[in-house]
């Protein structure tokens, strides 16, 4: 059995509005009570995509892959992908340790029992 990550992001204490960025300031109601939250890192591949020609900052990673997830959460995410020949989108997939540091965002790979 894996386990998913959890993806973190910040709520804001006043409104209840999420958002994926650490932030000071709720972009809703620019109140300044946000707080960090954890949230299962499962969901559905809503879409992904190749980057052939990565931007200069990513420059080192090469071809990579990103991911549309819709988390059981509620909240759709933008990630990383470790693609595997014959993931489709709306299968389910879990968010996974990430080695690159060069990007902030979770990474996701499809999950499959075997
Ligand atoms: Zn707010």
């Amino acid at each position: 059995m894996t386990v998913a990550e959890p993806i973190a992001f910040h709520q804001c204490l006043s409104c209840g509005a999420i958002d994926a960025a650490c932030i000071d300031t709720c972009a809703k109601c620019l109140e300044t009570n946000m707080a960090r939250i954890e949230v299962a890192g499962t969901g559905t591949l809503a879409s992904w995509t190749t980057i052939r020609k990565p931007p200069l900052r990513f420059k080192a990673d090469g071809v990579y892959h990103v991911a549309v997830v819709d988390l059981d959460c509620g909240i759709r995410v933008t990630g990383r992908l470790l693609h595997e020949e014959g993931d489709l989108i709306g299968e389910r997939v879990i968010a996974v340790p990430c080695a690159a540091d060069s990007h902030a965002s979770p990474t996701f790979r499809v999950w499959r029992d075997a």
